[in-house]
């Protein structure tokens, strides 16, 4: 009997084993012939990028190619904060019975950057930014990869129908690097008009070797607020302090007492940053100004360090100014933008089975435990507040594996997301990379 129940579940494991590697090499096969199309694809969006919240051709074109693979699609999805902003979120829905609900997102926003990598379909965009002046635009942070791979992923996944199950939601979203069109979708009823997700997936493009995913289990990437702080003082001449409440010597203090956050009311276990970017005030040597602005960012990736830090911060800056002197009517004004990031966190559960897939699927010498960073992306309001949607976000290389040795032997960085040079010199790997990992996520999560 024993023998016999060892036997069956010998002859289990082997069917597995072969439907895994059959899907796979289906996969590879569909990949083969739309690769061509994928690059040509991926060309295209790269030489015409659109700047957070102007994605008007580029939602349009990802509404017209899901609409064309059999999709329900919806366009103009999104509520901005800000009024008049129009939302190009896109959700493209196929429906293929009972089972889960995945949704997969694409981030399409590109940057104020002049393109500098001497590509032949490099970017040569110029357009006026929201304070009217005129700017070069340029995927300089690889979304132009993530939708390029998304599309060919939606159609592999279309033609697959028969392998799964449940409801796929493919999610283009607007304004990442501005960090407002995810919580804008949301907010536009995301999950009211749509299906709640059970998982969420999201890739990001990233300067390691081409052919190479990378992921965190836990917090992948920081949350992300930023804060204005208006010091205000008694203004005068620059001869006569007595007679000023000098807020130039207030906010240098506070800028400095600011720096006992991190360092003395967080727990070293916990990662915390808190930058001041800008500090202005003044106008003239002689004179004690009324007024200096600061301008911080805030990173962390636990919520309760995120609230402990922001308080920390208005607590620190009215307290300086009250020791300084400075009249309560005067007391600083801390702003906290209402549009911030929250962490990336790569639920541990579904990030233990999606890592095996990847595993499984590219090789495991291809695929490797990222470092968390203190970066940002809005990814994490998918899965809305303490993380209720478990989702799983991983990095693509964009490099050749002989760029990356180089970089290593010789100590010189390789171009970072945002520079005028980051973009794959040979997109293929990245793309086919990126449709291959997406597609076996995917079929694994939906499997009938
Ligand atoms: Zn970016
Ligand atoms: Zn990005």
């Amino acid at each position: 009997m024993i023998g016999r129940k060892l036997f069956l579940a010998a002859m289990c494991c082997l069917t597995l084993v072969v439907t895994a590697k059959a899907q796979s090499s289906k996969i590879d096969d569909l990949l083969n012939s739309e690769t061509a199309k994928l690059v040509e694809t991926y060309k295209m969006l790269h030489a015409a990028p659109e700047l957070s919240g102007k994605e008007e051709k580029t939602s349009a074109f990802v509404a017209k190619e899901l609409r064309a693979l059999g999709y329900e699609v919806t366009e103009r999805i999104g509520k901005y904060d800000q009024p008049g902003v129009i939302g190009y979120g896109v959700v493209g829905l196929l429906k293929n019975g009972a089972g889960p609900t995945v949704l997969v997102r694409a981030d399409m926003d590109a940057l104020p950057v002049e393109e500098k990598t001497g590509l032949p379909y490099a970017s040569k965009v110029k357009t006026k930014n929201d304070a009217g002046q005129e700017v070069s635009v340029m995927h300089a942070c690889g979304h132009d990869t993530h939708i390029a791979s998304f599309l060919t992923t939606a159609k592999i996944l279309a033609l697959l129908k028969s392998q799964w199950k449940g409801t796929l939601m493919l999610v283009a979203q607007p304004a990442e690097e501005t960090i407002g069109g995810a919580k804008a979708m949301v907010n536009d009823g995301l999950y009211t008009r749509f299906p709640k997700p059970d998982y969420l997936l999201g890739l990001h493009a990233w300067g390691s070797a081409a052919g190479t995913v990378g992921y965190v289990p836990g917090y992948f990437m920081a949350s992300a607020d930023s804060v204005d702080i208006t010091v205000r003082g008694v203004g005068g001449h620059g001869s006569r302090p007595e007679a000023t409440k000098d807020p130039v010597v207030v906010a240098a203090q506070i800028v400095m007492a600011l720096q006992t956050i991190v360092s003395r009311e967080i727990s070293p276990l916990d990662p915390a940053v808190v930058t001041v970017g800008s500090i202005h005030g003044g106008t003239k040597h002689n004179i004690i100004s009324d007024e200096v602005h600061l301008q911080l960012t805030v990173r962390s990736y636990k919520a309760e360090v995120r609230k402990n830090l922001l308080t920390a911060i208005e607590r620190i800056a009215k307290g300086v100014a009250l020791t300084a002197g400075i009249p309560e009517r005067l007391a600083p004004i801390v702003k906290f933008s209402p549009s911030y990031a929250p962490a990336t966190y790569n639920d541990p559960a579904l990030t233990a089975r999606m890592g095996a897939v990847l595993e499984k699927t590219l090789g495991k010498d291809k695929v490797t435990k990222a470092d968390p960073v203190m970066g940002s992306e809005d990814f994490g309001f998918f899965g809305l507040d303490n993380h209720q949607i478990p989702g799983f976000y991983f990095f693509i290389g964009v490099f050749s594996p002989e760029q990356v040795a180089e970089s290593q032997r010789t100590g010189v960085p390789l171009p970072s997301n945002h520079s005028s040079s980051f973009a794959p010199p040979n997109p293929e790997p990245t793309l086919t990379t990126g449709v291959k990992a997406m597609t076996s996520l995917v079929l694994d999560l939906m499997k009938k």
